[in-house]
């Protein structure tokens, strides 16, 4: 059997820290039945992120949709900084506090990835970027990662769950293992071209046995206009200069005037490298970078005990407002019930905190949302 919890036992609060047994325990006990609010909050980003993409929203709001709460939140797909509430709970904390564990868990990583893959889009500019990390994480939450791969940035994702669930076909290629039992790059991809869907790219995986330059001339001249691009699987560590190598075989490629032969890179790809090759490679398959991203560390704490504003040391009590200046993109957070001065841009300010979507929206809208966002949230260096 898997070492995964059902859908059932993440509800039922069964993957939960123990002391909030012990907590609901002792209340019962003495009789302390109150409401508060909570908030999540990222005190601090990983690495040197000044940013994070919100993702898991979809989830955490199935976990709260049959319990007697109110919330408030950041849509999915929303840029946020650090010291900014994305999610208000109100209710009984007997009711929901059980939740904690899982709500974390559900936001924490899937705002980590959603937000390396769009760190992994600037950095690649206008070219695609595929997801190809499912293979790096449990299968149980494969899907998962996928989709907030794709709502971070990425243009598809190649694990045929993650696809489904985000509504689109999977992406790839043809892996090392046919090129090996074919025998041959060539007659690996014309075998690939005689018994796969037209609809599907000609991609020829060039770099099993031979050098990537010849290889890639053999299955162009092979191939001829059928072929649509060539993979480049090596990773720097393998041998030379990963970008080098690309360069030689897009010099070679049209030279022989196959300029239209597209190069797709992957293997051990990062935001770093990605920049770097971004002006010769057409196609990007990104894997552990953006499937294993860090996760941001949300917290829930406690705002407002029973109408009163009430926070442990280090955290403002009550509840707020987060308004972003859809000018110069400054984020204010205040009390709830006040209105901000003038942002000093001029331009009008925007609440970031709202009621629950309805509908749910699609995957490909919050990506759109992600994307119109990226241009006014540059990433460092
Ligand atoms: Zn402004």
């Amino acid at each position: 059997m898997l070492h995964t919890a059902s859908e059932e036992e993440i509800k039922n609060g069964q993957v939960l820290d123990i002391y909030f047994l012990r907590t609901r325990r002792v209340l019962e006990a003495r009789g302390i039945d109150a409401r508060v609010r909570v908030e999540f909050m990222a005190k601090g980003m990983p690495r040197d992120w000044t940013w994070g993409v919100l993702a898991g929203i979809e989830e955490a709001l199935s976990l709260l949709g049959d319990l007697d709460v109110k919330v408030r939140l950041m849509a999915e797909g929303t840029v946020f900084r650090a010291f900014e509430p994305v999610l208000e709970i109100e209710g009984r904390y007997l009711d929901f506090g059980h939740l904690e564990t899982a709500l974390l868990g559900l936001l924490c990583q899937a705002s980590g990835v959603a937000t390396m893959a769009a760190r992994c889009r600037q950095a690649a500019g206008d070219k695609t970027l595929y997801s190809f990390g499912a293979r790096r994480v449990h299968p149980a939450v494969a899907p998962m990662v996928e989709r907030s791969a794709y709502i971070g940035g990425c243009d598809g994702v190649a694990m045929a769950l993650g696809a489904r669930l985000i509504g689109q076909e999977p992406v790839g290629t043809m892996p090392h293992a046919l090129v090996l039992l074919m025998g041959d790059t060539v007659t690996a991809t014309q075998a690939f071209d005689e018994v796969i869907d037209p609809s599907v790219r000609r991609v020829s995986l060039i770099d099993t046995f031979q050098d990537e330059k010849f290889e890639a001339l053999r299955v162009a001249q092979a191939m001829g206009r059928r072929l649509w691009g060539v993979r480049l699987d090596t990773p720097s560590s393998r041998r030379g200069d990963f970008r080098r190598i690309v360069e030689e075989v897009r010099w070679e490629l049209d030279l022989v005037g196959r300029s239209d032969v597209k190069i797709i890179a992957s293997g051990g790809l990062n935001e770093t490298t990605l920049k770097d090759l971004a002006p010769l490679v057409d196609a990007f398959g990104v894997g552990t970078a953006i499937s294993n991203a860090p996760p941001v560390d949300f917290s829930m704490d406690i705002v407002e005990v029973n109408g009163q504003p009430l926070a442990k040391r280090g955290q403002r009590s009550g509840v707020k407002a987060v308004y972003r200046c859809s000018g110069c993109r400054r984020d204010l957070v205040v009390p709830l019930d006040r209105i901000p001065d003038a942002c000093p841009c001029g331009a009008p300010w925007e609440p970031l905190l709202g009621p629950p979507p309805d509908p749910v929206p699609h995957p490909r809208d919050i990506r759109d949302r992600v994307l119109a966002q990226l241009p006014f949230f540059p990433t460092a260096g």
